[in-house]
């Protein structure tokens, strides 16, 4: 039984390490000059209105002239939005 538990620990870690990898070696675009960063969960990105920088996953997601755009919040992402279309 303890063996098994063993064998998805393993699984598992060799799975992530994998993922991390993959990320890694696909690589970002550079323009964000931050390709250091090993998982995405923690990536800091600036927001284009205000220059905060602040982790994608609490960002605030907006599409401005078919690009995707990030902002630290929704009333950044109004002003940008209104600047750029
Ligand atoms: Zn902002």
């Amino acid at each position: 039984m303890v063996k098994i538990l063993i064998i998805l620990a393993v699984i598992y870690f060799g799975y992530r390490h994998l993922k991390n990898k993959m990320l890694g070696d696909m690589g970002m675009d550079g323009s964000q000059g931050n390709a250091g960063q090993a998982s995405t969960d923690d990536v800091m990105v600036q927001d284009p209105e205000c220059g905060v920088y602040f982790p994608l996953r609490e960002g605030v997601p907006g599409l401005v002239n078919g690009k995707n755009v990030n902002f630290c919040s929704t009333k950044c992402r109004d002003a940008y939005m209104k600047k750029n279309s």
